[in-house]
């Protein structure tokens, strides 16, 4: 007889977390099991740690809700559980008249989304506000910040804890198997690869997401669930420049990213970053030749700084699943019953805003979890 659990949790980042805090409400039994050390080794702590406004995303879209929705829950958590945040606002800058024209559009955007203290600046606003930035005109998001988002990984861990949530470490998912009403759950560890029954299994493996919904047995081609992976890289700007700018800087949005920003972080260093680019492989490696773009771009905006005020400072990996040149694709958060696997809640494409929005996708989870115990 394999031993029987109600719930499993697959990956122990900000997502996996947060959602065992939320279902471990409900007195279920429930397991993490995480491939790494410990909690938090990916994604969740390569980021930028950017509590965004909920400005980017359309209106109907989980991304747009769940963002807006997680960053008041987010204040509140860093609030009552002493987590270091700064509410530092956000301003989006704009080069020229095209780019004008973008700042216009995310206003509108945001307002759509509930976002409604969001300033068009003019040049002589802007400048008073971030007097070395030199561009056209920006858009002031107030309610934008910065958090320690390793002390949120810490406090959700050991909230999860208190809870009587069982985290696993060092153990890989490898195989989920359909068996009556419930799923067979192999595991390998340094011992072996063992298995056990679990009523429930939420996905929230990050980058090997669409690879465990694909163990499950779900066609993730034909479901649309294929993630690609969009690196992006940080570097930091010399101590000199520590107090540079007051507030978290944007160009407008790129394709597959924010653009380079400006993020001073709450121990006062700058940081520019991240870049977008597709690969193939996760590896998080720094490329320095890619300084120079780094460089140009900051420079549009900080015109005296010099290619040597900046040093390679680490990178993250988008799980994205939109392939390069695709449109707009929101979060996937699904219970899998009409395709056939009834207490298979898959998380897949869980990227930028995920940190923010994570105690709302918790909640999200947690009440699709909860009907399933109904
Ligand atoms: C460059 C970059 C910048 C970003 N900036 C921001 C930002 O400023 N603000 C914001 O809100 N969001 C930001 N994000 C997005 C945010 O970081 C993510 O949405 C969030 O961290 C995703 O968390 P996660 O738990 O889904 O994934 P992860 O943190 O990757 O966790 C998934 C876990 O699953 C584990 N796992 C995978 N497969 C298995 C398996 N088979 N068995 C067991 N365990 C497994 C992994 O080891 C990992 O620990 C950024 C992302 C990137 C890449």
């Amino acid at each position: 007889m394999l031993a029987e659990i109600d719930v499993v949790i697959i990956g122990a980042g900000v997502i996996g977390l947060a959602t065992a805090c939320e279902i471990a409400q409900g007195k279920k039994e429930v397991f993490v099991f995480e491939k790494n050390r410990t909690f938090g080794l990916e994604t969740s702590s390569r980021n930028s740690e950017v509590i965004h406004a909920g400005i980017y995303h359309p209106e109907d879209s989980l991304k747009a809700k769940l963002c807006v929705e997680g960053k008041s829950l987010l204040y509140q958590l860093c609030d009552k559980h002493n987590i270091a945040y700064k509410m530092s606002g956000k301003i989006i800058v704009a080069a020229d008249e095209d780019e004008i024209s973008w700042l216009e559009k995310l206003y509108q955007q945001g307002r759509k989304n509930g976002v409604d203290d969001l300033v068009l600046l003019s040049r002589t606003e802007l400048k008073k506000l971030e007097p070395n930035i030199e561009a056209r005109a920006g858009l002031l998001s107030p309610s934008s910040g910065i958090l320690d988002s390793y002390t949120l990984l810490k406090f959700l861990y050991s909230q999860a804890r208190e809870k009587g949530v069982e985290f696993v470490f060092d153990t890989e998912v490898i195989g989920i198997e359909r068996v009556g009403a419930k799923y067979k759950v192999q595991i390998k560890d340094r011992d072996g690869i063992s298995a056990f029954v679990a009523y429930v299994v939420v996905n929230c493996a990050g980058l090997n997401s669409d690879m465990i919904a694909q163990l499950a047995g779900i066609d993730i081609a034909k479901a649309g669930y294929r993630l690609h992976y969009c690196k992006g890289e940080y570097f930091s700007l010399s101590s000199k420049y520590r107090n540079v700018v007051n507030r978290l800087i944007y160009p407008v949005p790129e394709q597959a990213g924010h653009g380079i920003h400006w993020r001073r972080g709450l121990d006062g260093r700058v940081l520019l970053g991240p870049s977008a680019y597709y690969v193939e492989a996760i590896d998080y490696v720094v490329d320095e030749t890619h300084k120079q773009y780094f460089y140009n771009s900051a420079k549009r905006f900080l015109p005296f700084i010099e290619l040597e005020d900046l040093a390679p400072e680490s990178a993250g990996i988008r799980p994205k699943l939109q392939g390069p040149g695709e449109g707009f694709r929101d979060f996937v958060i699904t219970h899998e019953e009409k395709a056939g696997f009834p207490g298979l809640i898959n998380l897949i494409g869980i990227e930028s805003p995920g940190l923010t929005a994570a105690p709302a996708i918790a909640r999200y989870v947690g009440r699709m979890v909860a009907e399933l115990f109904d």
